[in-house]
């Protein structure tokens, strides 16, 4: 999608620190990270959020896999971490592509603010 962000970090137009690539899925680190090891990873398909995945299961289960194992290979498998998708205004979702952060590096505060 020519206006959304991550398609153009996707594509290199935008510039990102890639933590991995293959041929569905794109992980980066966010730009204004919220803990010591926070980055996101994405469909290479353009799906505005989670709430559209409901005819999807695969592609969120592959998504979630690989969100785990990368959190694993940041070394965060011992100390914890935490998975977060935002969804609309509510959630806090800024960005219209489907995304997970990955957040670990230091003890995370419950419930978010
Ligand atoms: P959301 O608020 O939609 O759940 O998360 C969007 C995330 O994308 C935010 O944490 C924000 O810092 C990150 N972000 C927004 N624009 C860019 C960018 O151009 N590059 C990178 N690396 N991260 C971005
Ligand atoms: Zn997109």
């Amino acid at each position: 999608m020519e206006s959304c962000i991550f398609c153009k970090i996707i594509a290199g137009d935008i510039p990102s620190e890639k933590v991995y690539e293959d041929d569905r899925f794109f992980a980066f680190r966010d730009i204004n990270p919220k803990a010591p090891s926070h980055f996101l990873v994405i469909p290479k398909e353009h799906l505005p959020g989670v709430a559209k995945l409901s005819d999807n299961p695969e592609l969120l289960g592959q998504l979630m896999i690989l969100s785990v194992r990368l959190a694993h290979e940041e070394g965060l498998a011992d100390s914890g971490y935490r998975l977060v998708i935002n969804q609309g205004e509510d959630g806090g979702q800024s960005v219209a592509h489907l995304h997970v952060h990955v957040l670990g590096g230091r003890a995370l505060a419950w419930p978010p603010g």
